[in-house]
């Protein structure tokens, strides 16, 4: 597999290059050179593969032989290993629930995925590798517990003090061995700053093998379009033909992997992409500027971003053809009233506890089937348990979740936690005093 930058499409580095510098210099961000159409064989006969099995055909579609397929069907096995169920709600509408892995949030498949991609890439002998992440909650948790254990990687995690949930501070701070947990006396921004500050210090970079989790990283992206032909199965199963897909959207790198799925063949009618007032994408769709703002705080905070990121890669899957997108991708946007009331509808006409994210799904589909009546499954998917966002709750929601075992087992464990102030200088001896 070879990537070019979306800002220079003569460059071409290899996939373990994209994988352990997330970003090329000139800005853009990794795309495949090619983007392989799968055999239309197998998307015929997809309900006859598991999850992994059409986990390993997508992936080695893709990577190629950069990795050997015994040593790629060792990593899915370890890094998928848990399901991702589409549920019925009623006879048109259904979910895919992405939350069943070890932090419960669809971002385990990215994290899980690039942490034994990195691992596997790491050859023994090699420097330590130094995974730094700042978090506001869901990717910190789900780096956390992807990298834990394994070889050669270390991970130091900066969130900030009483700004995420009791499950994902436990879920942070319990893990010890490999993985290492700084509360900063800031916000998230001030994390960021520190963790961007460290990777542009020279001395620093000479001492410590640096490498960030980051959210665009290519190996995060990949395994996100998994779950896609993996519904679409499920679906197929049950009879179902056409399926829309209704995505809650940041940073826009769950529904980036569902075009790049759609690209390399699968069937989908339509994608549509739910987001909280943090609407850059659904102004770029309906006027045709893209004119980012800085991102605003909702309940739906995993998806508090004012400039998505992987926006520029759907862009360039689509060949910068905004027609050519909107025939594709419709958007959506909700407020925190709005998102309450789904909560709350989802609970009382399908007894379903959706977290936040989710609800917005809810919603967009909602909105979607209302504007395009036909014979489809509509599937949205719930990238998070509910337990991870008890402020956004009712008391009597809550009540009604059932708490999952591990998250039990976690509060039960001891916090291990260093704390720092928003100083550079401090985290950077914390670095090094601590090789
Ligand atoms: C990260 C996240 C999202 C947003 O996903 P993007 O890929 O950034 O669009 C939605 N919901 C939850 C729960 C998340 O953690």
């Amino acid at each position: 597999m070879k990537l070019y930058s979306t800002n220079n499409k003569d460059l071409r580095v290899s996939f373990q290059d994209a994988v352990f510098t997330s970003l090329p210099q000139d800005g853009g961000l990794y795309m495949p050179e090619v983007i392989p159409v799968l055999d239309p064989a197998f998307i015929r006969n997809i309900q006859q593969y598991s999850l992994q099995d059409i986990a390993f055909h997508v992936a080695s579609a893709l990577i190629g032989d950069d990795i050997p397929a015994a040593d790629l069907k060792a990593i899915i096995a370890e890094a998928i290993n848990f399901d991702a169920p589409v549920k019925f709600l009623d006879a048109e509408q259904a979910v895919l629930e992405l939350f069943h892995g070890p932090s419960f949030a669809f971002k385990d498949f990215g994290a899980r995925f690039m942490s034994r991609v990195m691992g596997y890439f790491s050859k023994q002998g090699d420097q330590l590798l130094d995974v730094l992440v700042a978090t506001s909650g869901d990717t910190g948790g789900a780096v956390a517990l992807g990298f834990l254990g394994v070889e050669g990687t270390r991970v130091t995690i900066l969130y900030p003090k009483g700004k995420v949930s009791k499950v994902q501070e436990d879920q942070l701070t319990t893990n010890g061995k490999n993985i290492r947990a700084l509360e900063v006396d800031g916000t998230f921004d001030d994390c960021q700053t520190l963790v961007k500050t460290a990777f542009n210090d020279e001395t620093l970079n000479k001492e410590l093998r640096l490498t960030s989790a980051n959210s665009i990283n290519i190996a995060r992206l990949i395994p996100q379009t998994f779950y896609y032909f993996w519904a679409y199965a499920q679906l197929r199963s049950q009879g179902a033909q056409d399926v829309v897909f209704t995505v809650p959207s940041g940073n826009f790198g769950n529904i980036g992997a569902g075009l790049l799925a759609y690209k390399m063949g699968l069937p989908v009618k339509h994608f549509v992409a739910g987001t909280n007032i943090n609407d850059t994408v659904p102004r770029f769709l309906q006027n045709g500027k893209y004119a980012p703002k800085p991102s605003t705080q909702t309940l739906a905070n995993a998806m508090d971003v004012g400039n998505p990121s992987n926006w520029v890669r759907i862009q360039d899957l689509f060949g910068q053809d905004l027609d050519a997108i909107r025939a594709v991708v419709s958007s959506y946007t909700y407020t925190d009233e709005e998102t309450k009331l789904g909560m709350e509808e989802m609970y009382a006409r399908y007894n379903y506890v959706a977290c936040p994210h989710t609800a917005i799904a809810y919603l967009a589909a909602k909105q979607y089937r209302k504007e395009h009546e036909g014979n489809y499954a509509s599937v949205f998917l719930s990238t998070a348990h509910p337990c991870k966002f008890p402020d956004a709750i009712t008391a009597e929601a809550f009540q009604a979740i059932e708490l999952p075992a591990e998250a039990i087992a976690l509060a039960q464990k001891e916090r291990l936690v260093s704390k720092i102030d928003v100083d550079y200088d401090g985290f950077k001896s914390y670095l090094l005093m601590n090789k």
